[in-house]
């Protein structure tokens, strides 16, 4: 579902990504691990078509990520086509990043209305059927100032499902929310897990990694240092540097 060779992303003079090769299956529940700054969510936002990478090969699905190849060159796509082609991948931030002046339910529905233009009763139906799995059937007329974190974040999770993507991306969805949250809010996962989405994972959450992750790669400095069934990187890791970084958060 992602592939990635060699792919380098630099900003300026700072090279953050260099040389990322990885392939995520279709229906894997695939982690990232690292430290701060070592380019996790540089990396998701490529396959996101939010940064151009600036040298390697990334697919998603099978096409090139901001590019279109004829025979031997590279054209880089037009904003229309780049914008075309995210509609096909949800993200889940940090941050929920809700429209606050907007309800839980018309929150879910802007996109599948505004985007590929379906009615406003059937993008509410679809959209209260995805409050529901995610847990919040009663919550849909509430304000996101009037949802908890946890409760915000499983909106954000129904608002990107409701565009039918073929790949999820979750960027450390869980690091802002009170301890008591967090669980909720991974329950979800692992039921979209369950349900067969392919979903790329950066996360601190080491026991979701290691139960619900089927690979797990650990990034450092713009390189994969280690990757491997999350099990076996957690409980055995090869290398100095991910012993460190586990040493620390686990
Ligand atoms: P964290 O765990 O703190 O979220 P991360 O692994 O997600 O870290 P990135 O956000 O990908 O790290 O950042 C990697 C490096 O790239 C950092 O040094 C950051 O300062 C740099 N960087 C990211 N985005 C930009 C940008 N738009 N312009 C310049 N530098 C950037
Ligand atoms: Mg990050």
């Amino acid at each position: 579902m992602v592939k990635a060779e060699g792919v380098h992303k630099s900003f300026g003079q700072i090279e953050v990504l260099k040389g990322i090769d990885l392939e995520v299956a279709p229906r894997e529940v695939f982690c990232l691990i690292g430290p701060s700054g070592s380019g996790k969510s540089t990396f998701l936002r490529c396959i996101n078509h939010l940064e151009k990478i600036s040298a390697g090969r990334l697919y998603v699905d099978g096409e090139l990520v901001g590019y279109r190849q004829k025979g031997d060159r590279l054209y880089e796509l037009k904003d229309s086509e780049v914008a075309l082609k995210r509609r096909d991948i949800g993200m889940v931030f940090q941050r929920f990043n809700l429209f606050p002046h907007m309800t839980a339910v018309e929150n879910v529905m802007e996109a599948p209305v505004q985007v590929k233009g379906e009615t406003r009763a059937t993008a509410r139906a679809r959209a209260l059927k995805l409050l529901d799995r995610v847990g919040l059937g009663d919550k849909a007329g509430n304000y996101p100032s009037q949802l908890s974190g946890g409760q915000q974040q499983r909106v954000a999770i129904a608002r990107a499902l409701a565009m039918d993507p073929k790949l999820m991306l979750f960027d450390e969805p869980t690091s802002a929310l009170d301890p008591e949250l967090v669980g909720d809010v991974l329950d979800v996962m692992r039921q979209l897990a369950e349900d067969g989405m392919t979903m790329v994972v950066v996360t601190h959450e080491m026991g979701f990694a290691r139960e619900v992750g089927d690979a797990l790669v650990f990034m450092d400095d713009g390189v994969v240092v280690e990757s491997g069934h999350p099990r076996d990187v957690l409980t055995n890791p090869q290398h100095d540097r991910t012993k460190s970084f586990l040493s620390k958060v686990l």
